[in-house]
C-alpha cells in the first residue's frame, strides 16, 4: 500500500450549469477517490487570473479566466494512493475530443475550454491551488 496523497478537482461553469454535478462525483467516487472537503462559489476575474498565472500570455487566457468565472464551480478535495497521476487520468486529455474512452472529460466535456473540470497536474501545483479555496489541513 503506498502513502496517501491529494489532489484538487474542480467542477467549472460548464458542468455545474449542465446539472453533471453529481454524474461526475459518482465517477471520482467509484475511481476510489475519498472526498475530504467540498464548496461550490464563484471566484471574481482577479482571482481567476491568479489562479490561471500560468497561462497568462496564452492565446486562450482571456477567454479561460472569462469562462471560469463565468458561473459556480465546486472545488473537491480529494485523497487517494497516487491521487495526482491518477486523477489526471481519470479526468483525461484538455480536448475531449482527445480524451480516453470514459474518462470525465470525454463523457460529459464540450470544448477545449467548456471542458468540465480541472485537476492540479503535480504536488506543487496541489499546494498552490488548494490555498485558494481549503485553508486548513484536514487529517
Ligand atoms: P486544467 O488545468 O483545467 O486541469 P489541463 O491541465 O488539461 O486543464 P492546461 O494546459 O493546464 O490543461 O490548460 C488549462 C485550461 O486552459 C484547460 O483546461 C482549457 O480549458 C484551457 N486551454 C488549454 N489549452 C487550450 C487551447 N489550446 N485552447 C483553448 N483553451 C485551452
Ligand atoms: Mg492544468
Amino acid at each position: 500500500m503506498g502513502r496517501k496523497e491529494r489532489s484538487l478537482l474542480i467542477i467549472k461553469p460548464d458542468a455545474v450549469k449542465r446539472n453533471l454535478v453529481g454524474k461526475i462525483l459518482a465517477q471520482v467516487e467509484n475511481a476510489g477517490f475519498k472526498i475530504l472537503d467540498l464548496k461550490m462559489l464563484k471566484i471574481k476575474k482577479d482571482k481567476a487570473q491568479r489562479f490561471y498565472g500560468v497561462h497568462n500570455g496564452k492565446p486562450f487566457y482571456k477567454e479561460l479566466v472569462n469562462y471560469i468565472s463565468s458561473g459556480s464551480i465546486i472545488p473537491i478535495l480529494l485523497e487517494k494512493e497516487n491521487a495526482i497521476s491518477d486523477l489526471r487520468e481519470l479526468i483525461g486529455n484538455t480536448d475531449p475530443a482527445k480524451a480516453a474512452p470514459d474518462t470525465i472529460r470525454r463523457n460529459f466535456a464540450l470544448s477545449i475550454t467548456e471542458n468540465s473540470v480541472h485537476a492540479s497536474d503535480s504536488k506543487k501545483t496541489f499546494e498552490f491551488e488548494s490555498k485558494f479555496f481549503f485553508n486548513r489541513k484536514k487529517q
